[in-house]
């Protein structure tokens, strides 16, 4: 670990955006600086560069926004914190997207928390969920074995970028094998992009006397991005059940990257949510020796997209043999998953409309 707090009042930071990047290696240039601000500013992406080890990353620091969207839902406190680090790590990638759109993460697991959902909307919004079974969750509270792991069990991790109704969506896909988020993010960077990363999260409440608690949560991405590819070679899969003798794939990782991954290995959980430890503080005390460069940072908010109308829509979507079911005590009632916003309708007021009033009748089965 470099020096810390000893050398931070000395820190000075480059702030430019990544247009400056060329400029800014010519020493003749006068580099603008200013000193890294002091405390943390919540609800942010900070992404950062240390291009004497081509590395790439970023820091996302959540307060309100993950307050906000844990405190909405009435979660045990595991799923709740299982939800805060899939957050983090969604924000985390989301605010790599370069277009208009949405990044949807989403589990699919045998676990006690059978799906977590988190929508991402370009440039920061968010919303979260979480689907559990309320007994094997307590079960597995007091068996003292409600890890992130143990909670997700086995399944999948999905990834999905949808850039509108008249675009492609692309999904990737990561086996989800009893291990940690992080794991999962390791194992898809791996796989599919072949991009050497480490990816850290923490969540965690803040806790005041006469307030109530506050959840934060925090993360960083750290990925090795060489100009010469064939620096970020990673190893094949293992073999596995492959025939005695067969070699497994070894390939030596890049110096650099062993420097980057050592150094992100040692952020501990509470620097990652420390209010009073800011962004460019904390990514300076990992790597200044190195020399690290910030840019400008985007601001996240919670967020749902959910409205009337669309409810709306969607009620007038399903049969009326599946509206009549919903009635209760005279009113359809449909509650947001994400954000726990309630609406109720009269149950003539989401009724299909007369035939040939609309575009597309649909035969009446
Ligand atoms: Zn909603």
């Amino acid at each position: 670990m470099p020096a810390v707090s000893g050398a931070l009042s000395g820190g000075r930071f480059s702030a430019c955006c990544p247009l400056n990047v060329i400029a800014m290696t010519n020493p003749h240039i006068e580099i603008p600086v200013r000193e890294p601000a002091a405390t943390s500013v919540d609800d942010t992406v900070l992404p950062f560069e240390i291009s004497a080890l081509d590395l790439r990353g970023r820091l996302v620091r959540l307060g309100p926004v993950v307050d906000e969207i844990l405190s909405r839902h009435d979660y045990p406190l595991p799923v709740a914190k299982l939800l805060g680090e899939a957050i983090a790590l969604t924000v985390l990638l989301g605010s790599a997207l370069k277009i208009e759109g949405r990044f949807i993460l989403q589990t699919q697991t045998d676990g006690p928390v059978r799906m977590l959902v988190i929508d991402f909307r370009s440039p920061g919004t968010v919303r979260a969920c979480a689907r559990f079974d309320a007994a094997r969750v307590a079960e597995a509270i007091a068996a003292g074995n409600a890890q992130a792991g143990a909670l997700l069990g086995r399944g999948h991790l999905a990834m999905t970028i949808d850039q509108g109704a008249d675009m492609n969506r692309y999904q990737g896909l990561v086996a989800l094998e009893g291990g940690t988020l992080e794991d999962a993010a390791h194992e898809y960077f791996r796989s599919s992009e072949q991009i050497p990363t480490r990816v850290r999260l923490a969540v965690g409440e803040e806790l005041s006397a006469g307030a109530r608690h506050r959840w934060r949560a925090g993360g960083m991405l750290l990925q090795f991005l060489p100009k010469a590819p064939e620096r970020a070679r990673v190893a094949d899969l293992d073999p596995g059940d492959a025939p005695p003798g067969v070699p497994r794939h070894v390939v030596p990782e890049d110096d650099a990257w062993v420097e980057g991954r050592s150094l992100i290995s040692t952020v501990e959980d509470v620097e990652l949510i420390d209010p009073a430890l800011s962004s460019e503080r904390l990514v300076y005390r990992l790597f200044h020796e190195r020399g690290v460069r910030v840019f400008k940072s985007v601001s996240i908010a919670a967020q749902c997209s959910c409205s009337r109308d669309g409810v709306e829509a969607m009620l007038r979507s399903f049969s009326q043999d599946d509206r009549d079911h919903m009635v209760e005590n005279g009113a359809i009632s449909v509650t947001c998953e994400f954000c726990s916003a309630n609406y109720r309708f009269a149950p003539e007021q989401v009724e299909l409309e007369p035939a040939g009033a609309r575009d597309d009748p649909r035969p009446s089965s």
